[in-house]
């Protein structure tokens, strides 16, 4: 050893006296390992049989047979993976419902407008309660959503209002939704959408549209989407969905899709997925940036039933299981700030984890229409972890 390397190595001696955590696994100690599952980050393009070291809160290591005095949950045989994501719900309508999404694995949550300017204090105060984060989008109609339709009278679609209630809750609005189907916006859809963008333009925040059936084009709509904004209800079935009938994706949907307009899927119950769509969709190779349910307690029995059943409907439909995951954590984290630091298990990222079952057997996945399909793989809820501890699993 020559002097230089003795001063190295007497440094390196000084750093471990002081701080042991410095030598790795074997010295270190952490709060939870979730051992022996198929870890899945394709955040890091990561998919081996691991285990997942967690200390204060965030992933602490990530690699085979870690051992330390630890509370573990075994994941043998079961996907780890990064908690989901949802960025298409309605669940701070109630207080409670944020909750029952965390079973499910859900570890961050977007209510999409289920509520305007009159009323945005109620979702916000539940989004603020709720066990993971969770944000809300104002609905561009003030009166949120109405069965008559949000803003079937334009006058709702109150420019001056919603300014004033993000300028209240910075923190807890991420962006603006503008429902503008045929039921929801009738002929206004155009001018609803314009003003949703002038709101948000004012604060620098991403519009989601809910788009399918609506009056207008996509050729006349979509030029008004600017990059970050989301297009939730990807598959819906004409009048105007986004391809035409030859099975081309409109020129419109793929010059959005480039100037940085994400695409999500939005599950929900009635007029948003039919299979056939899907079918030329995903044929035309215009694949979904993230997945969402558009969750409401009434989806848990038909439909929807758990974020997990819905990514389960694109391994049915032949996307590959990376890239289903993909939607639901890492995709979907880049569309909201609230989850940047989130959707991944790298070291020293929150330790939010899911674990999920994936089952082989015969399973009915139903789209919005009363058509059933039958795939052969579908997910299952296990475990979550959230901020490094273990939530209650669903009763
Ligand atoms: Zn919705």
């Amino acid at each position: 050893m020559n002097r230089r390397q003795f001063f190295r190595s007497a440094a390196v001696g000084a750093a471990v006296a002081r701080f042991p955590n410095v030598l790795g696994a074997k010295a270190a100690k952490y709060d939870l390992i979730v051992k022996g599952g198929r870890v899945i980050d394709p955040s890091r393009k990561l998919d081996a049989v691991r285990d997942v070291a967690i200390a204060d809160g965030r992933i602490a290591a990530i690699a085979a047979n870690i051992t330390a005095d630890a509370e573990t949950i075994d994941a043998h045989g079961k996907l780890v993976v990064p908690g989901l994501i949802d960025i298409h719900t309605h669940a701070a309508r109630m207080k409670d419902w944020p909750a029952m999404c965390l079973a499910d694995g859900v570890t961050g949550l977007i209510d999409a407008g289920s509520q305007g300017a009159d009323h945005i204090a109620d979702p916000i105060a539940n989004a603020k309660s709720a066990p993971q984060p969770c944000r809300v989008l104002i609905n561009i109609g003030r009166a949120g959503i109405l069965p008559d339709g949000d803003t079937m009278d334009i006058n709702r679609a109150d420019v001056a209002a919603a300014r004033e209630a993000i300028g209240r809750n910075r923190d807890m609005i991420a962006g603006v939704k503008a429902r503008l189907s045929r039921d929801v916006a009738g002929p206004n859809d155009f001018e609803v959408l314009k003003r949703a963008q002038e709101v948000a333009s004012s604060f620098q925040l991403p519009v989601m549209i809910h788009m399918g059936q609506t009056m207008s084009p996509l050729s006349k709509l979509f030029p008004l989407l600017k990059s970050g904004d989301v297009v939730t209800h990807m598959f819906a079935p004409p009048p105007n969905s986004i391809v035409d009938d030859d099975g081309h994706i409109l020129p419109e949907v793929m010059a959005a899709r480039k100037r940085g307009v994400r695409f999500d899927l939005g599950n929900g119950r009635s007029g948003h997925l039919r299979w056939d769509m899907a079918d030329s969709i995903l044929k035309a190779g215009f694949l979904p940036d993230t997945f969402s349910t558009d969750w409401t307690p009434e989806g848990r029995t038909s439909g929807v039933i758990d974020f997990p059943n819905v990514m389960s409907k694109f391994l049915m439909l032949g996307m590959p299981l990376d890239h289903v995951i993909a939607c639901a954590t890492i995709n979907a984290s880049h569309a909201f700030p609230v989850f940047h630091d989130r959707g991944t298990l790298k070291v020293g990222a929150p330790a939010d984890v899911a674990v999920l079952e994936l089952r082989e057997g015969s399973f009915e996945f139903a789209d919005n229409f009363g058509n059933n399909r039958t795939g052969r793989q579908r997910l299952f809820p296990s475990a979550t972890v959230l901020g490094g501890k273990r939530v209650a699993s669903r009763g």
